[in-house]
């Protein structure tokens, strides 16, 4: 049997993918040097994109943040051959006007993880990966052009500091973050983008924000962040599914090539 391939692999939540849309569906179970991926991984076609979705938390929503097998999940794409990674998120926001409902297309992140295996690379041969810019620049021109075409709003910068969770921000860790320069915050970003530039794969994270973390001190009510979700996957699904027959075929950004200059 041929082997399976694709080209653009997406890592997300259950709601902003709909494996209905696509064609010659299979499920397949990858084996890694670092055990299991979050689930089973989905391939199929969509518009004559071959690609290739993982549910970040394991299809039952499972897999809190930091148990993440992000080693397996990114080695496991890499292995099927991909080469663009969509990474989705729900953020919260550290400032005022980014809204619950906005999208962000971070630029930057600071990392706030701490113990997550964070490169494969673990002796032998070193690697010290370039940061300076974290993200897939083609990708991220290319979703923030795409989100003012559907007449999202969206913000076409931000730095997303990661936090190790499970629990949410003290007052005090939220303010200390915004006084950071910090925009939004999540759970789900680091290692996920190292690896994935250690394996040269392009990524580019879309989040969406959720709710204003707690520094705010807003009274939101449940029903308003309900009614917000709903709408905000809609619009999720509506970015991401959209979007992928429209990624630029050819790769124009040095990705490709990230370990080049970070071998030792
Ligand atoms: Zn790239």
């Amino acid at each position: 049997m041929e082997k399976p391939r694709a080209e653009i692999g997406i890592i997300g939540g259950t709601g902003v993918y709909d494996p209905g849309i696509l064609e010659d569906v299979r499920e397949i179970k990858v084996y890694t040097p670092y055990g299991a991926p979050s689930d089973l991984i989905t391939l199929g076609t969509y518009k004559g994109r071959r690609i290739a979705f993982i549910p970040r938390h394991g299809r039952g929503h499972q897999i809190p943040p930091h148990r993440i097998n992000n080693r397996a999940n990114i080695w496991a794409l890499k292995e099927l051959g991909v080469q663009r990674i969509i990474a989705s998120s729900a953020v919260g926001s550290l400032r005022e006007d980014y809204r619950p409902g906005d999208f962000v297309i971070p630029d930057q992140f600071i990392d706030r993880t701490k113990g997550r295996p964070d490169t494969f690379y673990e002796g032998g041969q070193l690697c010290h990966i370039s940061m300076a810019d974290p993200f897939c620049p083609q990708l991220r021109e290319f979703f923030i052009e795409f989100a003012r075409k559907l007449g999202l709003r969206v913000h076409p910068r931000g730095t997303y500091v990661c936090i190790q969770g499970p629990r949410f921000s003290t007052r005090a860790e939220s303010r200390l973050f915004r006084s950071w320069g910090a925009d939004i915050i999540g759970m789900t970003l680091y290692p996920e983008c190292v690896l994935a530039r250690e394996a040269e794969i392009c990524y580019v994270s879309v989040a969406m924000v959720t709710d204003y973390d707690v520094w705010a001190e807003k009274p939101v009510s449940t029903q308003e962040i309900v009614e917000t979700m709903r709408r905000n996957v809609e619009n999720f699904r509506k970015l991401i599914m959209e979007a992928i027959p429209e990624i630029p075929r050819e790769r124009t950004c040095k990705c490709g090539e990230a370990l080049k200059e970070a071998l030792i």
